[in-house]
């Protein structure tokens, strides 16, 4: 058994309770790791050790630390094939798509941040009588914590912009898939980040989760994850006022027009129902297709979701992949099952799917997709995180809108026409953070990123991750 652990001061420690748990390959349905049980002790060397390299590292010229966050991309580069199938085998992710994205996007996201924070710079007012300036200063210690689904890129893209502004760092990696951030964290030391400043725990959200949200010096906490969990935090973190960034659960619509390009729609649809699994936050699990091009687009859409290659993840050519443990797997299920007592039609899927082979046990899970599912029923109103697509008709542009609106989330929406009036109407009317027109999951890391209604509070995303993690000083003078 492989043995992660902490990284704290810039040192490898064991936890000092001593004490681990499992973590699970999920291709293969055993346990490959050990991962720290952290808890208060951890918590207390980690914040320590950051309070003590705060000042040297706040007091940096931006270019210097972006100097070693540029290091530490390189470092995540030049080993990118070994983080790729350390990330398959910890998350499930096909070896392909975990080197295309989430490690690809790791390491892009160090650089991002690290440039962003060279230009990050406050503001200038002036009156006739008083001249301002204001002061954008790093926050102290904090805390960030990320989810499962895409291990590397979201354990980067919450630390990234914390470190650029001046901060040092706590940071938690989902106890279920560890093993890349302690890759990463192994790096730390040889990129010329100052002990300290970076810090890695591992464990249990109800453990060493809920002390870092709990501890009294760390004032901002950046959460990725589902939206029970944010609430709890929230909860925490309203005890001593702290800053949080709480980017949530999403349940997304995907509404294909009569006058969209069908080949180009069902394409997008496959990709953003079953990409990952289905395990992204940002997935569009309730398609809603305009009745005139309905039956055409079902039958293209369930024949391309059979061709969808299911297999060892760790083979080039495999498109999914597990779903991430047994216990997600088994609540998938729960949801097929559920979707078909509530009257639903599985027209592709539906069941546990057996790999022939060094997989046979894993966690695997076909694309499915439901037809005949009212828009209120549980199965389309919270969110499976896994390859469940359900499908329905909409006669009206209106009737489309209120269907997608018709759930508790908002995270984000894509809309297929070609009509781009009607999609601009479209998208100001969606109850989303994000929307996507004819294409899905398009990024420019500048933009904001984030949820409105369960889906999220805050924005993430270039210069609003940056005022996250800084504060505005203001200073005037009479003139
Ligand atoms: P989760 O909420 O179970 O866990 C996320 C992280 O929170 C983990 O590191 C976990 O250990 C920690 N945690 C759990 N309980 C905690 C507590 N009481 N205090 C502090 N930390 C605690 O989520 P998950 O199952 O790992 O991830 C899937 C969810 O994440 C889905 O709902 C998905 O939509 C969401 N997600 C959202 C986004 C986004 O950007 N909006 C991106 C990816 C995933």
């Amino acid at each position: 058994m492989q043995k992660i652990l902490n990284f704290i001061g810039g040192e490898m420690r064991e936890p000092v309770s001593g004490r681990y748990f499992e973590t699970d390959d999920p291709s293969v349905g055993a346990p490959y790791a050990l991962v720290p049980d952290s808890g208060a002790e951890d918590l207390e060397l980690a914040v320590t050790a950051a309070k003590k390299a705060f000042p040297a590292w706040r007091d940096m010229p931006a270019a210097e630390r972006a100097k070693a966050l540029h290091k530490l991309a390189d470092l995540i580069d030049r080993n990118k094939d070994a983080f790729a199938r350390a990330e398959c085998i910890d998350n499930g992710r096909p070896v392909a798509g975990c080197a295309a994205v989430n490690i690809a996007r790791g390491s892009a996201n160090l650089r991002f941040f690290a440039d962003e924070a060279v230009t990050f710079t406050g503001e200038k007012f002036k009156t006739d009588k008083i001249e301002s300036y204001t002061l954008p200063q790093p926050l102290g210690v904090v805390a960030t914590i990320s989810p499962w689904n895409l291990p590397m890129l979201l354990f980067t893209w919450k630390f990234a912009p914390a470190l650029a502004a001046g901060n040092c760092v706590i940071a938690k990696p989902s106890e279920v898939t560890p093993m890349t951030a302690c890759m990463l964290a192994g790096l730390a030391n040889e990129a010329g980040i100052p002990a300290g400043v970076l810090n890695v725990l591992h464990g249990k959200g109800a453990n060493i989760g809920a002390e870092m949200t709990a501890h009294p010096d760390i004032p901002a906490i950046s959460f990725t994850g589902g939206t029970a969990t944010g609430k709890t935090i929230y909860a925490s973190a309203a005890q001593q006022l702290k800053k949080v960034s709480l980017e949530l659960g999403g349940k997304n619509p995907t509404i294909v027009f009569d006058d969209a390009d069908l080949n180009k729609a069902v394409e997008g649809a496959i990709t953003a129902g079953f990409s990952n699994q289905g395990q992204i936050c940002l997935c569009g699990s309730r398609l809603l297709v305009q009745e005139a091009i309905y039956e055409d687009f079902k039958k293209a859409f369930v024949a391309r979701a059979k061709e969808i290659k299911i297999g060892d993840p760790l083979l080039a050519e495999t498109q999914h992949g597990p779903m991430v443990s047994k216990t997600h797997m088994e609540k998938v299920l729960g949801y097929i099952d559920l979707a078909q007592k509530e009257g639903g039609k599985i027209l592709t899927g539906g069941r546990r799917y057996i790999v022939d082979g060094r997989c046979k046990d894993g966690w695997f899970i076909a694309p499915t997709i439901i037809e005949g599912l009212p828009m209120t029923c549980r199965t389309n109103q919270e969110e499976i995180f896994g390859p469940v697509v359900t499908i329905m008709p909409f006669k009206t542009e209106e009737e489309a809108v209120a269907l997608a609106n018709n759930v508790e989330y908002g995270l984000a929406a894509s809309v297929w026409t070609q009509d781009r009036v009607k999609a601009d109407r479209v998208a100001a009317h969606i109850e989303s953070g994000i929307v996507w027109q004819n294409c899905w999951n398009m990024r420019d890391l500048h933009t904001p990123f984030g949820g409105v209604k369960k889906s999220g509070v805050g924005r993430e995303g270039g210069r609003r991750a940056l005022e996250f993690f800084t504060e505005e000083k203001t200073v005037s003078r009479c003139i």
